[in-house]
């Protein structure tokens, strides 16, 4: 491994408390160049690359066994980095350890095909090979749960990696790299570099000598690294932002429905992707869910980080938390009922600097702004529907397409929702839908591209056609 040259640091600091607790490289140019050339270089030299996918997949399980053995530091450390409740952060480790062990399966199965001959004399076959140096680019809501869903398939496919955390979480993602060179990945083959986005992640998009980009961010941010690497066209898979939604029909189990709504929005304060952040709710049942709700979400528990009983720990970084408070600002202008908090949280204990906003409830008009836009914290907005088809179209009336849910003991009606609505995942009755296995990702512009699924494979794949004639004959097509 190879380390930064460049002098300048930056502080990483303690969401929860405010304090500095690294000094993080502030990749230069040069630093980022030697990172793809050592990637480039260990891809080219095809030690990974060509290495026996079994012998890749028992490194990759090894990686797996060592973040087990250390699931404990490491998920103290992302606490510290992220403020998220500890919790929050002990689940991650769990789910951070099947993906890779999900990958090193995967290593040895990505198979190519055999076609039916196009020409009787013909043998026609595909093989998988790996798609090369891979950019990946993850935010700062998992650090080392989004790197690992990047890392662990490329990884699988023997590509070589260049891992971007952000600025704010590059604990976890430095010490994944110690862990593969400890589990026997060779030298060059992950790599991390941290800095910002706009220079460090520019860089890497742009780099000739990388051939794909896998990045997990904003949607604004989405669609510039898409531009950027049209440039060079890379291979581009993006996981972005979303609005997602739940639909509670009235002829739902409320009780789970209401509970399953409170940990959609508020875990991980509301710092996910996927969290439900729209509930839709049948009018004859509105009052009471929302009454339930209200009630019930007053006993969710936000404190320190580090206290195994919080549920919601601090926001991240204090531009996240100037967005929460400004879309209060916009729902209080928009006329929105505030029904729960939109305050900063009092947590004893706390510091002036710890950054911690209290759950939050509001019942809007499906077209307010706090209704369309993400808001990316613990902020959730009810709106009432008449019937399926007005759900549907609520429900589909956004840019975005992560995911969504339906409540119904109705199986044919949740199906039925589940089909008409444009996203990547739908979670029918439960509150989890997140597993390695199955394919997670976006519709429209919540981007393109899957993750934690076996196709994922192929995305980490060029796909080689091979012919071979077997003809007893010579060709000569010119006849010379
Ligand atoms: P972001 O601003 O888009 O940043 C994501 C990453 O991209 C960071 O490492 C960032 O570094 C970097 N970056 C910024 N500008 C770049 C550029 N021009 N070229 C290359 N990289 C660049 O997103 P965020 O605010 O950190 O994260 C929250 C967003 O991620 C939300 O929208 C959320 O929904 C989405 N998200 C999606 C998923 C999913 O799987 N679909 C999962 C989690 C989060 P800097 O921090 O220095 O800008
Ligand atoms: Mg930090």
């Amino acid at each position: 491994m190879t380390t930064a040259t460049h002098a300048a640091t930056y502080d990483d600091r303690n969401p929860a408390t405010g304090e500095v607790i690294a000094q993080i490289p502030e990749s230069s140019h040069d630093d980022v160049d030697r990172a793809v050339r050592a990637a480039r270089a260990a891809f080219d030299g095809g030690k990974w690359s060509s290495m026996a996918a079994s012998r890749r997949a028992k490194i990759i399980n090894k990686m797996a066994a060592l973040i087990a053995e250390r699931a404990n530091e490491l998920m103290l450390t992302e606490v510290r980095d992220n403020g998220k409740a500890v919790a929050t952060a002990k689940g991650e480790m769990g789910a951070i350890v099947d993906c890779f062990e999900f990958y090193a399966g995967a290593a040895t199965k990505n198979y190519g095909e055999t076609m039916p001959p196009p020409l009787p004399t013909y043998l026609a076959n595909t093989v998988r090979e790996p798609v090369g140096v891979v950019g990946a680019i993850i935010p700062w809501n998992f650090p080392l749960l989004l790197a690992s869903w990047k890392v662990a398939p490329a990884l699988a496919a023997g590509c070589t990696v260049v891992l971007k955390p952000a600025p704010s979480t590059p604990l976890t993602a430095i010490e994944l790299g110690k862990i593969a060179l400890e589990a026997g990945v060779p030298e060059g083959v992950l790599n991390v570099v941290t800095g910002s986005g706009r220079e460090v992640g520019q860089w890497l998009v742009e780099h000739p000598l990388v051939d794909k980009i896998a990045f997990t961010g904003s949607t604004a941010t989405g669609k510039l690294v898409a531009k950027t690497a049209a440039e060079t066209l890379k291979r581009v898979t993006l996981e972005l932002g979303g609005k997602s939604p739940s639909i509670v029909f009235d002829d739902a189990n409320l009780d789970a429905a209401v509970a399953a709504a409170i940990y959609g929005i508020y875990y991980n304060a509301g710092q996910a992707c996927e969290a439900r952040s729209r509930v839709l709710v049948q009018k004859n049942v509105y009052d009471r869910f929302v009454a339930d709700f209200t009630e019930r979400a007053k006993n969710v528990r936000v404190g320190n980080p580090e206290d195994p009983q919080t549920q919601v720990g601090a926001i991240t970084i204090p531009e996240q938390f100037e967005k929460i408070r400004s879309y209060c600002e916009i729902g209080k202008s928009e006329g929105a009922r505030l029904l729960l908090g939109g305050e900063r949280a009092q947590v004893e204990g706390a510091n002036a600097n710890g950054m911690f906003w209290s759950v939050t409830a509001y019942e809007a008009d499906a077209s307010a702004r706090i209704a369309r836009e993400e808001i990316f914290g613990p902020v959730v907005t009810f709106v009432p529907f008449a019937d399926e088809a007005e759900a549907i179209a609520i429900a589909n009336a956004s840019e975005y397409g992560l995911s969504a849910s339906v409540w119904s003991e109705n199986i044919g009606r949740a199906n039925r929702v589940a089909r008409a609505i444009r996203s990547g995942t739908v979670a029918i009755n439960t509150p989890y839908a997140v597993f390695p296995g199955v394919p997670f990702g976006g519709y429209k512009q919540s981007g393109y591209g899957r993750e934690l699924g076996i196709e994922t494979m192929r995305l980490y794949s060029e796909t080689k056609s091979v012919l071979t004639y077997i003809g007893e004959k010579p060709l000569n097509p010119f006849g010379v």
